[in-house]
């Protein structure tokens, strides 16, 4: 079968982080740690597992940050390599696997945790919190933190890939693929609007207009009482779409600290080195992008005592002495597990489902490119906020 893998080692990673940077063009180019293989098809690994065939696959953050180099060594014990990256998936069943039939079109929930591993529910696993799981290394399955990080199971970007049926969603025939592969990216939205969890007229930023700044948005509007959310966006059309998704105030990130400084009637502060800082500020900031600049200014702008969500896979070399000078609960949001709602408890990935049937989703997957246009559609998701595309997928069929 067809499939991007990625391969290279760590050493030859560093290369690339350092000649990678962000220029268009040579990311995709040939310093690229990914290539267009014939491999394999991957093979159930045991019970309750079954092929997949991914109709639409998305191009993730995460996905960049991993080819670039640009993510922490923290994740390489993690990974086992080579694997096919790909953990945003919409497909059908290619086998039966357990009571759905072959055909059945599904979303993939990628945490490869206990019970697709063959092993016995770490604490975790058993609470629910499966994105918590601790052996992700464990288990009749390599090392992975998600499909699309792990050598045996495929992922995304290819045209097979197997999965257990308790990572599987079936999709109602009212959701089209081209929602059905942003049901993944909203479950991580939903958790992080949930963990950020604003007081009701609490004051929130959003840092990033991508999809997982624009979906976290959505979902902060869907599912908390946030009062005024201000949105950090680069790109013009990106601040089109969050006046849309009811952003109170959308602002270009030269002007973010400026605007919190006005909307929250805070004290702003200039440092003899780094950025400008407020004593005040937002009630919770989620950083929905995760470079060192956007965690400087969530960290900045966030009033004592109050919330930053890390949404995004974050940089290193911030400055963590806010946190400490201004009391601040620094919290992560990873993918996707059990919610408490007002309805009570809910599976994330149910939420989305639901979700996903009504919310304004469409145009959000901006380009679809087959797996052979692999450097052009790299190309187009590392520039997507400035050419105004929000999700760049790939349809592994073409
Ligand atoms: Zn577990």
């Amino acid at each position: 079968m067809l499939a991007l893998e990625l391969y290279r080692s760590v050493p030859r990673y560093v290369a690339a982080r350092m000649v990678g940077g962000r220029v268009p063009g040579l990311l995709a180019g040939p310093v690229a740690p990914l290539r267009l293989v014939n491999r394999e098809e991957p093979v159930a690994p045991g019970q309750g597992w079954g092929r997949v065939r991914p109709r639409l696959s998305g191009i993730c953050g995460s996905d960049l940050a991993t080819l670039s180099g640009r993510a922490s060594f923290y994740f390489s014990p993690l990974v086992s390599m080579p694997f096919v990256p790909g953990h945003e998936v919409a497909g059908e069943l290619y086998d039966p696997i357990g009571d759905l039939p072959a055909g059945t079109r599904v979303v993939l929930e990628p945490v490869l945790s206990c019970t697709a591993r063959g092993i016995d529910r770490c604490p975790q696993c058993a609470a629910g919190v499966t994105e918590r799981c601790d052996r992700v290394t464990v288990g009749h399955v390599a090392p992975g933190l998600q499909t699309g990080y792990c050598a045996d199971t495929g992922g995304g970007w290819g045209a097979m890939l197997v999965a257990h049926q308790s990572q599987l969603h079936p999709v109602p025939d009212s959701i089209s693929d081209s929602r059905a592969v942003l049901v993944e990216p909203l479950a991580c939205a939903i958790h992080a609007a949930l963990r950020a969890e604003p007081e009701p007229g609490a004051t929130v930023l959003v840092v990033g207009a991508g999809t997982v700044g624009m979906l976290t948005l959505l979902c902060l509007r869907e599912f908390t009482g946030a009062g005024k959310v201000l949105v950090v966006a680069k790109h013009g059309r990106q601040r089109d779409l969050a006046r849309d998704l009811g952003a109170t105030e959308v602002v270009e990130p030269v002007d973010a600290v400026t605007a919190l400084r006005r909307a929250t009637h805070s004290y702003r502060l200039t440092p003899e080195r780094g950025p400008a800082y407020l004593l005040g500020g937002a009630d919770v900031a989620i950083d929905c992008v995760g470079s060192k600049a956007s965690l400087d200014l969530v960290l900045r702008t966030t009033r004592s005592g109050g919330r930053v969500v890390l949404a995004g896979m974050p940089a290193t070399g911030a400055d963590l002495a806010p946190v400490w000078f201004r009391e601040l609960e620094v919290t992560g949001a990873y993918a996707a597990g059990t919610e408490i709602t007002a309805n009570g408890a809910a599976t994330t990935f149910d939420l989305a489902l639901d979700l996903a049937a009504q919310a304004p989703l469409e145009g959000m997957v901006g380009a679809v490119y087959s797996l052979a246009r692999w450097r052009e559609a790299l190309d187009h998701a590392f520039s997507a906020g400035r050419l105004g595309t929000i999700k760049v997928a790939f349809d592994p069929r073409l």
